[in-house]
């Protein structure tokens, strides 16, 4: 079936091609590890994820790999500006090393929560010091770069098609910058190696042949990329904002070292609002999925939500929004668990509709339209069972653990449950929010209907 994805390279929906048949080399921009990632990043994590299982429903066989960024990363995409990781060293108190370890292992629980796969390999920039060092080398063996006080610079007006992502030629782009360029030709050039403050140490540095210091943030992709998947590969991903710098000049740099396109598709998801606007510190509205969970949550119903709308569109986060994904779930979960055990294969007719809808650029909202009408369809319990088994491959949403297994409530559970019916009813909130997180303890979820209290069980 034909599979099509919309391509920022070529800024149209493209059928896809791998490079070598029946493979595919993925990439996913991944977090900077100085704090943890917000809801934001998840959809952009959420969108690689059903990505991935896209192509593996497909099946493809998949080499996916997605960067841990620990050094390199600067609080000014113009290359000023601190490493975010020392801003997070002076914050904590900590080493740079421990704090990238506390958040990315914080970061994998996450992922797991939303049932974001694994990717293959996750390279940490500071674990590949020396490839970007030899990839620099590379460049500045072809002459694309130059060096002021503060560091090497690539030259991008070396590069005669450098903006073809954005669309914005060079010279729009210029008077796009924001800051001044201080030492650089021009303001979209950008640093693949800083030096070390002069008389200070850093607790992160590197001797390189051009002094001590460390990587430019754009460096660790196009370095790790081909280490991992050679270059050219098929597919890079990141969220919309990654287009005009981050993957412009990754782009730029694989020209510049190896003179081939660094991958031959390149898709982005669009960002998460939040009550219409952006996220940010100072209005307080930069969610973890953490926050959700304490409010009672099931991290899954963030998943439905994010499925809702195809990546490429923007979606609004509210807590109205949310509150409808998490009865949409567990409508689901309901219904899959009345179902009869799975036998046989998927109906072929809801499987081709379902696979149609995916393969078109990812359609998740048009996927789930279609897992619902085969609920309403006449397939038999055993069937239905099956086919929405393998929607699930895709979906994700832990099916296998709900289909034909209605929820055994034990006695402990029940009591409990009563207990807590009991205590609302006397308004004594404090004692029945204690009741659900016991409840919840136990693997088990109580949702607050008109009808009374509905007992669901967690899905890990
Ligand atoms: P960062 O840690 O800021 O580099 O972001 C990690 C990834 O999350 C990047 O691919 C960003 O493009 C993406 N991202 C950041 N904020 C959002 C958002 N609000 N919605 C969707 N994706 C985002
Ligand atoms: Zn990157």
């Amino acid at each position: 079936m034909q599979l099509s994805f919309f391509n920022a390279l070529t800024r149209q929906k493209e059928s896809f091609v791998p490079i070598h048949p029946g493979k595919v080399g993925l990439y996913s921009c991944g977090p900077t590890v100085y704090s943890f990632v917000h809801i934001g990043n998840l959809r952009c994590y959420i969108f690689a994820d059903i990505l991935r299982r896209t192509l593996c429903y497909n099946g493809f066989d998949v080499m996916s790999v997605m960067n841990i960024t620990d050094v390199g990363h600067l609080t000014d995409d113009a290359d000023f500006g601190d490493d975010k990781m020392l801003v997070a060293m002076r914050r904590e108190g900590k080493k740079a090393q421990d704090i990238a370890a506390f958040y990315t292992k914080a970061f994998f629980e996450d992922r797991d929560r939303v049932h974001i796969d694994p990717f293959d390999v996750y390279p940490r920039a500071t674990e590949h010091i020396a490839e970007q060092m030899a990839l620099i080398q590379k460049m500045e063996t072809n002459g694309y770069t130059y060096q002021t006080s503060d560091g090497i610079y690539f030259d991008t007006s070396k590069c005669s098609d450098y903006g073809k992502l954005s669309g914005q030629k060079s010279e729009e782009k210029k008077a796009g910058a924001r800051v001044g360029q201080g030492e650089k030709r021009s303001p979209t050039d950008f640093a693949l190696w800083k030096f070390s403050p002069k008389g200070a140490q850093r607790e992160m540095e590197w001797e390189s042949p051009w002094g001590k210091g460390f990587p430019g943030w754009h460096v660790e992709c196009s370095a790790m990329s081909a280490k991992y998947l050679g270059v050219p590969f098929d597919i890079h991903t990141g969220g919309e904002d990654l287009i005009p710098i981050h993957h412009e000049n990754e782009l730029a740099q694989t020209q510049g070292a190896e003179n081939v396109l660094e991958a031959n598709v390149w898709m982005h998801n669009a960002f998460l609002q939040i009550d219409g606007g952006k996220m940010s510190k100072s209005l307080g509205n930069v969610y973890q999925l953490q926050h959700l969970v304490d409010r009672g949550y099931d991290p899954l119903a963030f998943r439905y939500f994010c499925l809702s709308a195809q990546y490429r569109a923007s979606l609004n986060f509210t807590f109205e929004a949310l509150d409808a994904a998490q009865a949409a779930l567990h409508k689901l979960y309901r219904l899959a668990r009345d179902l009869s055990s799975p036998s046989g294969k998927a109906d072929s007719q809801m499987e081709a509709k379902f696979h149609e809808a995916i393969n078109d650029d990812l359609n998740t909202p048009r996927a789930l339209a279609v897992m619902w009408e085969m609920f309403s369809s006449n397939l038999s319990s055993e069937q239905k069972s099956a086919t929405l088994l393998h929607m699930d491959q895709v979906l994700g949403f832990g099916l296998h653990q709900v289909i034909g297994k209605p929820v055994e409530i034990s006695e402990k559970v029940q009591r409990l449950a009563d207990d807590r019916q009991k205590a609302r009813q006397e308004k004594n909130w404090i004692l029945s929010d204690e009741l659900r997180d016991k409840i919840s303890e136990l693997g088990y979820q109580v949702e607050d209907m008109a009808t009374g209290q509905r007992i669901q069980k967690k899905i890990e």
